[in-house]
């Protein structure tokens, strides 16, 4: 195996889309993901029309500064924004505005079960439109869509310490539970609200000890899922590896993840760093902050996932695993914090429901906390195993189908969420009753 005689070195950058109300610098609505036609959202600020000015989002500055404290930063009391040169048809000004050298917070760290990350920095800019490539009467054509453009994302950059795909997988999962649970972005890396670029390289083993580091690195780019984050790595590398091995340098340069062949292929190379020509921006008053104003966005800092975790474990007795896999989807949190009381009042075994929703022998509609007793009627009737005659089954059904007109709709719009009612309902009238046998009817009957 050519790796053994190679230590990975990789730093990762992530961006995230910020869900605010309006876009980063203007007033229009940011939601591109949810835009009926392309170019609806737009002004001429977010146009790059020249002499329109710029208004930064101070919901944008703090939820930043949010992400900062969640992920251990400190937080610069001093703040600006820069121009980012270059040339590109999704950004009409021909600059980014972004942060250059006083970014809003630096020096984080995060930890995960293979080693430590620290965060190099974090800072505000905007997103660009969006290049589609179609064909308009039979002509190959890039069309520009600017309903993205000036979007507010947050760029999260760790330093080179990542040392296994695992971890790097570790890492974004990590990031992307915690921006979820900051209420501050959907971070959908399928949509591309969350985007992840990695930096990598290999050192000889003997390098390491001397601190001679790579001379050259590695960018790649679309990884839109944690799987991918993996495997691109992995297999960059071996191919790195592999050059190195016959005494060559890989070349810097960008390259994208193909999933369906499976590898990495360049995209562009870069010689050296781009001049970007980065300057203050004149149109936006630098950001000077109290220390009481960062402290009480610190306080205000909702729940972050590890201590959820934690304080599952110790009220409700959930098994870790578990309070882990669940506390995965932020969503659900406060209709799962509202069940796991109720249960526990009513001498439920919470870590046994817990271990049932994981197992999907148990679902609950987490839209609709109404459910929730049904959820745990289900559960009560859950280690019954008495079937009954199909007949009698589907009257029961047919009666809870009458009475409950809007279960039924919720059940066709959300599919299968709301199960758990049925279950509940049914079982109220038959008694124990198989909820096995019980989904099933109902699955058949209302398909
Ligand atoms: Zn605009
Ligand atoms: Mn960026």
């Amino acid at each position: 195996m050519e790796t053994q005689n190679y230590n990975l070195i990789c730093g990762i950058e992530i961006h995230v889309e910020l869900r605010t109300a309006s876009k980063m610098f203007c007033g229009c609505v940011n939601d591109p993901f949810g835009a009926q036609k392309p170019n609806i959202y737009t002004c001429p600020v977010c146009l790059g029309m020249p002499g329109a000015l710029p208004v930064a989002n101070k919901k944008a500055i703090e939820w930043t500064i949010r992400i900062g404290h969640a992920l251990g930063c400190e937080i610069n009391l001093f703040s600006k924004f820069d121009r980012k040169h270059y040339f590109y048809p999704d950004l009409p000004k021909g600059y980014q505005i972004s942060q250059y050298d006083q970014p809003l917070c630096v020096n984080g760290l995060v930890k995960t079960e293979f080693g430590d990350v620290r965060i190099t920095r974090i800072h505000l800019e905007e997103d660009t439109g969006k290049l589609v490539h179609q064909e308009v009467n039979g002509e190959k054509v890039s069309l520009v869509d600017f309903n993205r453009s000036s979007v507010p994302l947050v760029e999260i950059v760790t330093e080179p310490d990542i040392h296994s795909p695992q971890q790097a997988k570790a890492y974004a999962k990590k990031i992307h539970q915690i921006i979820r649970a900051l209420h501050v972005s959907d971070a959908d890396m399928e949509k591309g609200s969350m985007r992840l670029e990695a930096n990598i390289s290999m050192q000889g083993i003997g390098d390491r000890e001397q601190g001679i580091l790579p001379q050259y690195k590695v960018e790649v780019k679309n990884l839109n899922s944690f799987r991918f984050v993996e495997k691109a790595i992995q297999y960059e590398m071996k191919r790195q590896a592999e050059l190195l091995e016959k005494n060559e340098t890989p070349k810097q340069e960008t390259r994208g993840w193909n999933e369906a062949k499976q590898h990495t292929f360049p995209q562009r190379s870069k010689e050296s760093a781009e001049d970007y020509r980065y300057f203050p921006d004149p149109d936006l008053p630098p950001m000077r902050f109290t220390r009481e104003y960062v402290e009480q966005l610190k306080k205000d800092l909702p729940e972050l996932p590890e201590a959820t975790i934690e304080r599952w474990q110790k009220e409700f007795g959930i098994k870790e695993n578990d309070a882990k896999i669940l506390a995965d989807d932020i969503e659900h949190k406060t209709v799962l914090d509202v069940l796991w009381s109720t249960a526990k009042d009513r001498h439920v075994d919470t870590a046994k429901l817990a271990s049932l929703l994981v197992n999907k022998k148990i679902i609950v509609d987490f839209g609709i906390s109404t459910y929730i007793e049904e959820a745990l009627t289900a559960m009560e009737v859950l280690s019954s195993t008495m079937t009954i005659a199909n007949d009698v089954l589907i009257a029961a059904i047919n009666e809870v189908i009458a009475a409950n007109p809007k279960a039924v709709v919720d059940y066709k719009a959300r599919k299968t969420a709301v199960i758990g009612f049925f279950i509940g309902a049914v079982s109220k009238k038959l008694g124990k009753v198989d909820s096995n046998q019980v989904r099933n009817a109902v699955q058949e009957m209302l398909r």
